[in-house]
């Protein structure tokens, strides 16, 4: 079981990176234009492969939180706030207002629940996979560290509720086998359980939100993503012109909603699930960062086509990370 855990740890963390790094060229396109660049998207990529060349602030801060708990053996505030701090070198690639504000805030000395933003944006959610991973195994401190590592940027209900259902459905994911399957109403449990009842108004629509979603996986990918593209949107957040079509919000609610959508939708092979997740529309590569972080959980490394891994930028550096997370978790639990 160890050394499968491992597989799923660097699943994890690569799907991160693939899913982002081919829906980077996507981000802010309508599904139907993107569509319109091609028939197959494998045979696409293989004869565009130079477009796919890098990823984005996603796997930049995912990254970092890594580093966090490894350096921190474990959730410490301080130790996030340094790396995050340490994003702003890198240098941030697409980065989400939310995230950059509040960040170079605390680069200032500002006290995080000053610094943060009220921003109810996915720029959260899509750096949470780490957390889900090493605190896998104790459900309570994945929910307290979630928030806490969300809160520091985003101050919005949305943004934590985000990052606290992905955390357990990487968790949840994680000792599945992905040849014998997994029971959606398990998954669904899992994930819903873990924001229900908050007495907060917008943890509540997120849970009809999952409900809604579970009512409807039988629709085929366009006319689900036309449903949620913009769940939980409140105005003057709306995007008008694109009601109707395909095109994912990148607040938290509508990005998960979508992403957890395309996962259930394609769970026959990590490859078909990411071409989908990557090609969404609108916040293309943070859903597929989000979804990416699912599918990797499920599938494994093992299961991930070396091309996809090979086509990562500083692919070796994030195997041998997701590595020593691992081992630091070991050691934990
Ligand atoms: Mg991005």
């Amino acid at each position: 079981m160890g050394k499968d855990l491992l597989d799923k740890f660097q699943g994890c963390l690569l799907g991160v990176a693939i899913g982002d790094t081919l829906g980077h060229p996507f981000e802010g396109k309508l599904r139907s234009q993107i569509y319109s660049y091609f028939e197959d998207f494998n045979e696409f990529l293989q004869k565009n492969k130079d477009i796919f060349r890098t990823y984005t602030d996603d796997t930049q801060l995912t990254l970092h939180t890594a580093e966090a708990l490894i350096k921190g053996d474990g959730f410490k505030l301080e130790y996030l706030i340094d790396e995050y701090i340490n994003w702003l070198d890198d240098p941030p690639i697409g980065p989400g207002y939310g995230c950059i504000s509040s960040i170079r805030n605390l680069k200032l000395g500002i006290p995080w629940k000053e610094a943060a933003s009220n921003s109810g944006g996915n720029g959260t959610t899509m750096r949470i996979a780490p957390i889900g991973l090493y605190y896998s195994k104790d459900f309570k401190a994945l929910k307290t560290n979630a928030i806490k590592s969300s809160l520091i940027t985003h101050s919005h209900p949305a943004a934590s509720a985000g990052a606290v259902v992905i955390a357990n459905a990487i968790a949840f994911l994680l000792d599945k086998n992905p040849e014998s399957g997994f029971s959606i109403e398990n998954f669904f449990q899992i994930i819903t359980n873990s924001i229900a009842n908050s007495q907060n108004e917008i943890w509540e629509e997120f849970v009809k939100n999952l409900n809604k979603l579970k009512s409807n996986l039988n629709r085929p990918i366009e006319s689900g993503l036309i449903k949620f593209s913009q769940a939980g949107v409140k105005s003057p957040y709306f995007i008008e012109q694109y009601l109707g079509q395909a095109f994912v919000h990148p607040y938290t609610i509508s990005t998960v909603i979508c992403a957890i959508f395309i996962f259930l939708n394609k769970l026959t092979s990590f490859k078909e699930c990411i071409y989908e997740l990557a090609t969404a529309g609108g916040d293309s590569d943070t859903v597929g960062a989000i979804g990416g972080s699912l599918a990797g959980s499920y599938f494994g490394i093992q299961n991930i086509p070396p091309d996809l891994i090979k086509l990562v930028k500083n692919y070796k550096k994030i195997l041998k990370l997701s590595e020593d997370l691992y081992k630091s978790f070991k050691l934990k639990y």
